[in-house]
């Protein structure tokens, strides 16, 4: 079976003494939402499409409450016990050992399952407990009944512009969560984060914002996936690099987005009509 993909990304602070800031431009009050949730321990829930700034968001949060990051990707073959642990074979016998949600669960660490309706649902299940007034994680194999520690904080991202996903976030667990609604930001917003996170000048950042907003038109004409912030993120920084801006929108963003050839011809189209 898969193990899930983990990594923590921000440390305590304390332990590590200097970890820098993790950028991130708010866009509305949700610096303020999200410190309120962790201070009344109520879980968390951040809506919107990919690629919009959500997992830089936990990261800058982390950092800010001065909490250990834990980050789960979810995906369909993850199991419970991929996130609460399992028994391993060694030569002397078995060992237990935490899976990543047990561990934030142990270390009152922000646990971050994202992409969370790739998940199977019996494996949603076992987040239940830990959302309510328990706040407890039972670890069926070892018979413990883990109560989070203080500083634990569940955190879930999802797409809500794929259909088969809202269906598959139960209301029972939808009614867990306090959702924080992200989008694509404003043009000017858009064009700080470009320039701030690839160093290209002003006016290339503009240029990309507005191809961006032109192609994210095409979503009613058939394009499921609509440039990212992250995506023109990469386009610019080709650009910082050397290579020429057509041919940096059309690698970095035309390509990436589909295969249909009506569709890549005519973003192609829009990107000769911006530069
Ligand atoms: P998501 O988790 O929603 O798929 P990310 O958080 O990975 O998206 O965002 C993709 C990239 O876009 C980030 O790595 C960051 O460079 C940039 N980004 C998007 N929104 C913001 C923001 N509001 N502030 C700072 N960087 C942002």
């Amino acid at each position: 079976m898969a193990a899930p993909l983990l990594h923590t990304v921000v440390p305590p602070q304390g332990s590590v003494p200097s970890s820098p800031e993790p950028y991130y431009l708010p866009s509305g009050a949700e610096v303020s939402i999200f410190a309120h949730c962790h201070a009344l321990e109520l879980a968390v829930m951040l809506k919107g499409p990919t690629g919009c700034g959500k997992t830089r968001f936990v990261e800058h949060m982390a950092w800010k409450l001065k909490r250990p990051l834990i980050t789960i990707s979810c995906h369909d073959d993850l199991s419970a016990s991929d996130l609460i642990g399992r028994f391993l074979i060694r030569h002397d016998g078995t060992a237990w050992q935490d899976g990543p949600l047990t561990r934030a669960v142990r270390e009152g660490a922000i646990c971050y399952l994202d992409e969370v309706v790739e998940a199977r649902q019996d494996t949603m299940v076992v987040l239940h407990s830990l959302t309510d007034h328990r706040r407890s994680l039972p670890i069926d194999k070892t018979g413990e009944s883990l109560v989070a520690a203080p500083g634990f904080l569940l955190v879930i991202s999802y797409n809500p512009g794929y259909q088969r996903m809202l269906k598959d976030l139960k209301p029972s667990t939808r009614q867990r969560f306090v959702a924080l609604d992200f989008d694509f930001p404003p043009a000017s917003r858009e064009a700080a984060i470009i320039e701030r996170e690839s160093g290209t000048d002003h006016g290339t950042a503009m240029a990309l914002v507005s191809l961006g907003q032109r192609l994210r038109a095409l979503r009613d004409r058939g394009l499921a996936e609509v440039p990212s912030t992250r995506l023109l993120i990469a386009a610019a920084a080709l650009v910082v690099s050397g290579i020429p801006i057509r041919q940096a929108c059309l690698s970095a963003v035309v390509s990436p987005l589909s295969d249909d050839e009506a569709l890549v011809s005519a973003m192609r189209d829009l990107v000769d009509a911006t530069f």
